[in-house]
């Protein structure tokens, strides 16, 4: 593929005219906000993994801020609690996108992390319970790359050592654990639809839970702090503007409609992919253990043995093939190494995984035509490097 062809690019909307349709019927009305579509897309989302409560937000960060600061976690919690009183800490996975830690840090609370299993990349249970100790408040595991953690060992650790659990499902959405839905673990568990999700709402997330009380919390508090009868100068608490629009919810309760269409439409390019893959040695691809059910978010593989995989990045960049690396490690990032001195070593899992770990371009409705194009140029890029 030569440089004047278009750059495939990593991710792209899958938006259809009933979704385009849904969106202009708001515009169309009168209400744009704090309307009905919001309700309707948080019931039919609480449906659709099990829940009692959902309550619709402006992103999946602001969703892990509302769950963590909900349920009582950090310096400033919801009782005005004095941030001098003590970092609680959440235990976590350095190897995510860097929200599912900030949202912690946000709280004045402290994320302790965790090294992740070379093959699940998600956080590894058996290294949690060394972790805890008498400050740990909570354990916040990450879905990474659309496969849920170990969520039955882990619910099992809280359980043991009184800790709460919130679930960041932002990359899990129809994904299954022990025959569960991704986000019917955590005390809270929290969804996200930015554009390269399985379903969008352009901006936006979605928090879950079963207690009603934690719901209503992360209403008031995503409300500007409002009572829940919404007396509009009332203001009981502390609170943000956290609120999704009815554009983004009419888009949302849409796409979510054809979910399963979605999820399928996303594992027959991740087949494809798999199987042209299975042909190139220097490529592993990622497993889905027994037990297990990966709702595909994106095509990340390793490049294994002696290849670089940034020179691979940047021939297959340079070559119409948009490709990043996915992640860099949260404990590696300028900001952590400078307030908490992280070094390289800290989590040798983790940094080994982020420094082979490449995502190729995956979106819905991508051909097996141009997956194998894909894979023609990453072939070229292993050649050449
Ligand atoms: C996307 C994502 C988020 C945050 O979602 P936004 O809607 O972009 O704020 C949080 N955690 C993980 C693991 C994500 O992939």
């Amino acid at each position: 593929m030569s440089n004047s062809e278009e750059l495939i690019p990593l991710s792209g909307p899958d938006i259809t005219d009933a979704d385009r349709k849904a969106v202009a019927e708001v515009l169309a009305g009168r209400t744009l906000a704090l309307g009905p579509r919001m309700v309707a897309f948080e019931e039919a989302l609480a449906a659709y993994v099990g829940r009692r409560e959902a309550i619709a937000v402006s992103s999946g960060t602001a969703g892990l801020h509302l769950a963590i600061r909900a349920l009582g976690i950090g310096g400033l919690d919801i009782d005005g609690r004095d941030a001098s009183a003590g970092a609680d800490e959440v235990i976590t996975t350095p190897f995510s996108f860097v929200a599912s830690a900030n949202c912690i840090l946000f709280q004045n609370a402290v994320p302790k992390f965790v090294d992740i299993d070379p093959e699940t990349l998600n956080i590894n249970p058996e290294l949690i319970e060394a972790a805890v100790n008498e400050r740990t408040r909570a354990i916040l595991p990450v879905d990474v790359f659309g496969l849920s953690a170990d969520m039955t060992s882990i619910s099992e650790i809280a359980r043991k050592h009184d800790l709460k659990v919130i679930e960041d499902a932002c990359e899990a959405l129809g994904a299954e654990c022990a025959g569960k839905p991704a986000g019917s673990f955590g005390d809270a568990s929290v969804f996200a639809f930015y554009p390269n999700k399985q379903i969008t709402t352009g901006e936006g997330g979605m928090i879950v839970t079963d207690d009603a009380e934690l719901a209503a919390r992360c209403r008031s508090m995503r409300n500007q702090g409002r009572a829940p009868d919404d007396r509009w100068l009332a203001h009981e608490r502390l609170g943000f503007n956290y609120r999704m629009d009815e554009m983004s919810a009419a888009l949302g309760l849409s796409q979510l409609g054809r979910i399963d269409e979605i999820l399928a439409a996303r594992a027959e390019v991740a087949g494809h992919y798999i199987s042209e893959l299975s042909e190139v040695p220097e490529i592993e691809t990622l497993a889905t253990p027994a037990g297990y059910r990966r709702s595909w978010f994106v095509f990340v593989v390793k490049v294994m043995g002696s290849v670089e995989r940034d020179r691979v990045m940047d021939y297959m960049n340079g070559h119409g093939v948009q490709c990043r690396p996915y992640f860099t490690p949260i404990h590696l990032q300028p900001f952590y190494v400078e307030r908490f001195g992280y070094a390289e070593g800290d989590f040798p899992v983790t940094e080994a995984v982020s420094r082979r770990t490449l995502a190729l371009p995956f979106h819905n409705s991508m051909s097996g035509e141009k997956v194998r194009k894909i894979v023609e140029v990453l072939r070229e890029a292993l050649q050449s490097t």
